[in-house]
C-alpha cells in the first residue's frame, strides 16, 4: 500500500532493499543523488523516505535538513541509512530530524520493523490496519467500511477515492488538512490535479456517510481545508445552525 522512496547511491544495496520492499509489498521508487530525490519529491510525496547520509553531492543529512524546514515536506517520514554507526553520527542524524536511524549493514526484518514503527507514528494511513473513529470502523485490507449504529454493523459502500480519501481523514483526525495537503496525500500528487477536485470527493464522501447520518463528521474549515471529528464532540458542528 505505501510507497517508499530510496535514496542511496551504491545500486547495489539499492536494488537489495527495493527487492525487500517491494516483497514486503511496498511501490518503491529509487533515486542515487540528493537531485534525484529532490526531483522525486516534487512530484508526489511518498509515505517514507530510506535515506543514506553519504550521497555524492549533496548529503542526505542536508537534505533531511531541507525537507524539513519545507512546510511541504515537514512531516515526511524519514529514516537515516548509513555505514556510521558512531553515536554522534546517530545524533547528527536525528537532530537533523530524522525519525529513525539505522547502521549498515542491517536485516531486512529489522528494516522493515523500523518503517512499521515509524509509518505507525507518523502515517499511520500507509499501514493496512483497521481504524476506528466514533461509530466508524474501516478495514483497508477488507476494503470495508462499517457503521455501528443502534441497529448493528452495518456496511457502508464508497468509490476507491472516497475510501482512500477517509482512511487517510480517520487516522488523521481532528486536525485541518488543506487540499493542498489532500492532494499529496491521498492522490500522491499535488502538481497535475486541480484542487477542485478534492472538493468533488469530499462531497460524495458526505453523500456516502450520508446513509449513516455521519455526513457532518468531515468539517469544512473555511478558506483552510477540511477537518473530520467524531459524531457527538461538542462544537463540531460547522455552520452550526442545527435546528435541534
Ligand atoms: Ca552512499
Amino acid at each position: 500500500m505505501s510507497t517508499v522512496l530510496v535514496v542511496e547511491d551504491e545500486s547495489a544495496i539499492a536494488e537489495l532493499i527495493a527487492i525487500n520492499l517491494r516483497h514486503a509489498g511496498h511501490d518503491v521508487v529509487l533515486a542515487s543523488s540528493a537531485e534525484q530525490a529532490q526531483h522525486a519529491i516534487g512530484g508526489a510525496l511518498p509515505d517514507l523516505v530510506l535515506l543514506d547520509w553519504m550521497l555524492p553531492g549533496e548529503s542526505g543529512l542536508q537534505l533531511a535538513r531541507r525537507w524539513r524546514a519545507d512546510a511541504r515536506t515537514r512531516a515526511l517520514p524519514i529514516i537515516m541509512l548509513t555505514a556510521r554507526a558512531q553515536e554522534a553520527d546517530k545524533v547528527a542524524g536525528l537532530d537533523a530530524g530524522a525519525d529513525d536511524y539505522l547502521a549498515k549493514p542491517f536485516s531486512p526484518k529489522e528494516l522493515l520493523a523500523r518503517m512499521r514503527a515509524v509509518l505507525r507514528r507518523k502515517a499511520p494511513d500507509a499501514l493496512d490496519e483497521a481504524v476506528r473513529l466514533g461509530p466508524l470502523q474501516l478495514d483497508p485490507a477488507a476494503h470495508r467500511l462499517l457503521h455501528e449504529g443502534e441497529a448493528g454493523a452495518r456496511e457502508l459502500r464508497l468509490g476507491p477515492t472516497e475510501f482512500r480519501l477517509l482512511h487517510f481523514f480517520m487516522t488523521h483526525p481532528q486536525r485541518v488538512h488543506t487540499r493542498a495537503q489532500l492532494l499529496d496525500r491521498v492522490w500522491g500528487d499535488h502538481v497535475f490535479i486541480e484542487e477542485r477536485t478534492v472538493d468533488v470527493h469530499i462531497k460524495r464522501l458526505r453523500e456516502g456517510l450520508a446513509l449513516a447520518g455521519c455526513a457532518r463528521m468531515i468539517e469544512t474549515v473555511r478558506g483552510v481545508g477540511y477537518r473530520m471529528v467524531e459524531a457527538g464532540d461538542e462544537g463540531t458542528v460547522d455552520g452550526a445552525g442545527e435546528g435541534g
